[in-house]
């Protein structure tokens, strides 16, 4: 019962002529790789949010999804994903903010196999219920404080974080096999910035990209 409120919530405002206007936009702003856009035009946003912000879901900007935080903005998680997926195929990501779990969704497609960390346990449990009844399978959820990344099952491929520490985490870079790259915005509340990281063998390069606005990155589990 619940997959079928969950699928057929909100029909009509989330009609697939809206997602396929969704699609649009995030072309016109520039995100180029087409895996990613048919990616996102199969998972439906509304159910990553509260029943009462579903007629909103195929807008491109960031809904809160309580506790203070943001399910991400629609091209933000498209150029994320696009930057960390630039190079070809990956094996292992982790990502660091499960939050929603909309964008968690969107790698499962995408990659073998999803490590996601999250400190607030209540958004974790909504999160885990939704790729159950999308039956993603890929997916490995942590309630942890992933300043310190998951260690255990690196090093990884990717890293994608969805919160902004103030600076690049060095135990993150830690955790990239050599060139493996991670996405992630630093800075401070109102000045953040996109960046990409690239192992190399003695340290990492970076990319600066494009001004963003995240959440914090905060320490401790709720
Ligand atoms: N990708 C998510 C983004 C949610 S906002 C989405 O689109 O829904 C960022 C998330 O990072 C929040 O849920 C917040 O609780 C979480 N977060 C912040 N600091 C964290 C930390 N140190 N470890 C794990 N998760 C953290």
């Amino acid at each position: 019962m619940a997959m079928i409120d969950l699928q057929h919530r909100g029909i009509g405002m989330t009609s697939d002529r809206t997602r396929k206007r969704l699609i649009k936009r995030l072309r016109e702003k520039g995100i180029r790789d087409s895996n990613v856009l048919n990616a996102m035009r199969t998972i439906p946003r509304h159910i990553f949010v509260d029943e009462a912000l579903a007629s909103r879901a195929y807008e491109d900007t960031a809904l809160p999804i309580g506790r203070g935080q943001t399910i991400s903005q629609p091209y933000i998680v498209a150029r994320m994903t696009e930057l960390l997926l630039e190079s070809g195929p990956l094996d292992t990501v982790l990502e660091i903010g499960t939050g929603s779990g909309y964008q968690t969704a969107l790698l499962s497609r995408l990659v073998r196999r999803v490590y996601s960390v999250e400190r607030i346990e209540s958004l974790q449990r909504l999160a885990r219920l939704r790729f159950q009844e999308l039956g993603l399978r890929n997916i490995r959820l942590h309630h942890a404080d992933g300043s310190m990344g998951l260690p255990e099952y690196g090093p990884y491929d990717g890293i994608l974080v969805t919160a902004a520490p103030e600076g690049i985490p060095r135990a993150l870079v830690d955790q990239l096999k050599p060139g493996g790259r991670m996405v992630l915005p630093i800075g401070q509340e109102q000045a953040q910035i996109l960046v990409r990281v690239t192992r190399t063998t003695d340290g990492y390069e970076r990319e600066l990209l494009e001004r963003v606005v995240f959440v914090p990155l905060l320490g401790g589990v709720l």
